[in-house]
Parts: structure tokens; sequence; C-alpha cells
């Protein structure tokens, strides 16, 4: 066990870092337990244009690693662990992580979130052997060929768009026969004619496991019970996302969807002195600008803690 703490942020995407930087610059001395990759979500994409301060957008990887060497320059110590435990009924609060112990007044829990998957045995045998979750990482691959993209919303119609400047056609197979996703993006999708729609449809099985890649999914219409086999080359999930926030079930509160639950308008959880920020707590605006802000949130609500306990 080291000495005690004043913050520990876990987590290293856009959440994380910005927590980490307002944290040092206050004089904080933080650590931040990044994860064994470092990055969140942003690591998995292309061209960021919707992150301020980029007249003409930013790599995603390349904006993470701005990021870290600004939170390293004001004297974040950083540990490439995955925490495995936590235990917030006793104070300090003990983090773990690897084979290591820390203590902490405050903790800041920025572990985003994850894409959803299917649930199909098949998915782990062939992820990233023609399943995929990032089109934006992985489409490169499947140029001119047959494309599907399963899910309604507007990460499945995002990842089609992209899709369809390299693919030869992309099917979307969506489980009703309305879109979640926003008007402008059904409209958009709608017009391009290299996507097409299979409505009330879900996917039984991907093919072929055996062969080591992907051949063909079995579809199943969930109103008329018809099934088909169809020939594809890359199935892409986009589905949602979960957050990453397992290992704090029982030490704060989450809410039923599995999201930590913060007091409105804040980053404070159910525990005083554990703060939580970005995609483990956000369901509604989950973007890299929101995540940002509330990471600055967690720190300035994690200092005024210390200051009024003291501890600072
Ligand atoms: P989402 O809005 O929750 O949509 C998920 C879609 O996947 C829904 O259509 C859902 O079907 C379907 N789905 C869920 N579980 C499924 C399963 N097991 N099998 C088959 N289909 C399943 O998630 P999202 O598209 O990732 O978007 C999340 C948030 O980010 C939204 O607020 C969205 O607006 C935002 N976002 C915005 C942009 C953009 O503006 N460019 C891009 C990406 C995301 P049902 O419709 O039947 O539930």
């Amino acid at each position: 066990m080291t000495t005690t703490r004043k913050i520990i942020i876990i987590g290293s995407g856009p959440a994380g870092y910005t927590a980490a930087i307002y944290a040092a610059r206050a004089n904080l001395v933080p650590l931040m337990l990044t994860g064994a990759q470092h990055g969140g979500q942003l690591m998995l994409t292309t061209l960021v244009e919707n992150y301020p301060g980029f007249v003409e957008g930013v790599q995603g990887p390349e904006l993470m690693e701005t990021m870290q060497k600004q939170a390293a320059h004001f004297g974040t110590e950083m540990i490439k662990d995955d925490v495995t435990a936590v235990d917030f009924s006793r104070r300090p609060f003990v983090v773990t992580a690897g084979e290591q112990t820390f203590e902490s007044h405050t903790v800041v829990i920025a572990t985003g979130a994850s894409s959803k998957l299917l649930g199909l045995p098949a998915e782990s045998k062939l992820m990233g052997r023609g399943i995929s979750t990032c089109a934006t990482c992985d489409g490169f691959f499947f140029k001119n060929q047959n494309i599907m993209v399963v899910g309604g919303g507007d990460s499945a119609l995002e990842e089609a768009l992209f899709l369809s400047h390299l693919g030869r056609r992309v099917d979307v197979v969506h489980r009703r026969d309305t879109l979640r996703a926003s008007k402008i993006m059904q409209e958009r999708a709608f017009k391009n004619p290299k996507i097409q729609f299979i409505w009330n449809t879900v996917v039984q099985d991907i093919l072929d496991g055996e062969r080591g890649k992907v051949t063909a999914v079995r579809l199943e219409n969930v109103k008329t019970g018809a099934r088909e086999e169809r020939p594809v080359d890359g199935l892409f999930v986009a589905i949602g996302h979960q957050p990453n926030t397992e290992i704090f079930r029982g030490q704060v509160e989450l809410l039923p969807n599995g999201y930590i639950k913060v007091r409105p308008g804040s980053t404070e959880t159910s525990v005083p002195g554990v703060f939580a920020a970005g995609d483990a707590q956000d369901f509604t605006y989950r973007q890299a600008v929101t995540a940002a802000g509330t990471g600055c949130m967690a720190a300035l609500e994690a200092e005024r803690y210390l200051e009024a306990t003291e501890a600072r």
C-alpha cells in the first residue's frame, strides 16, 4: 500500500484526461489508472470533426495522445493497468489495479462505455475476422465487398453511410420497421443508392466460425418467421453501448440501465468523495466534448470536497 492520494482517476478517455488536467493544475498530484488500453472510444475512430478547436477535424487517436501529453505535462502520474476492484465503504477509498492497491481521499470514475454485442457465440470467434463494431477502423478491409450493418439508431446509420463509400452494397438489418435514428441521418441513408434496409429482421447466426471468416448470416423475419441465409463479407454491429461500470456495482448506486447515478447537474455519486464523469454516467449526450466537460466538473467537485473535508 502506498501513501494516500488526494485523487485517483479511473479511465483515460476525454473525461479522465480532462479531470487529470484540472486536478494536476490544482496541485492535487493525480494518479490516473488508464486501463491496459488508454484513450477510450476515440482510439477506435478516425476523423473527429465536432471537437471544438480543430477547424478541419482531428484524428481520434491523435486527439487522445495530445490529451495524454497535456495531462502528463502538468504532473499526472499514469499507470497502465485495469482496475479490478474498489472499496468505497472504507475511507480513504481503496482501489486495486493489477498487483497494486492504492488509497485515495477522492476517486473520479471515468471508465466510459463499450459497444454492445448481439450475444451470438459466433461473435467472439469472428470478431476482427469479418465482424467489427467500428466502421471507421475496419471498413477499409471490405472495399467493394458486401457489408451488413445491424441496428436502427444513429450509430448504425453513421456506420452504413461511412461504409457506403467503401463497400459494393450495404444492407442495414433492423429488428423493427421504423428507425430510432435522427431524421437527418434517416434522410441521408434513404437517399444513398448503396444502402438497403432489411426490416423486422434479426441476425440468428453468423457463418463461418469453422473457416475463421465471415461468409454469410442467417436472418429471421420476426413478423413472418421467414428465414434466409445471406452471403456477406463483413458484419458491423452498431446496436448501442453499455457503460463500463460492473466493478462499481454494490459500491456506488447504478441506474437500472447500468449507468452510474449522479446528482443532476453534478458528477457526485451516491458516495461522497466519489465522482463520475463521461460515458459511464451519461447515456444522453455521449460526446467527447460533453465527456471532457463532466471530467472538468468532477475535478472541480473533488477539489471542493477535499477542501471541505480538510484533506486538501
Ligand atoms: P441507440 O440509439 O440506442 O440505438 C440502438 C439501435 O440498435 C436501436 O435501433 C435498437 O433497436 C438496436 N438494437 C439494440 N439492441 C439490439 C439487439 N440486441 N439486436 C438488434 N438490434 C438491437 O444507440 P446508438 O445508435 O449507438 O446511439 C446512441 C446515442 O448516440 C443516441 O443519442 C444517438 O443520437 C447518438 N449518436 C449520434 C450520432 C450522430 O449524430 N452522428 C452518431 C452516433 C450516435 P430498437 O430501435 O428496436 O430499440
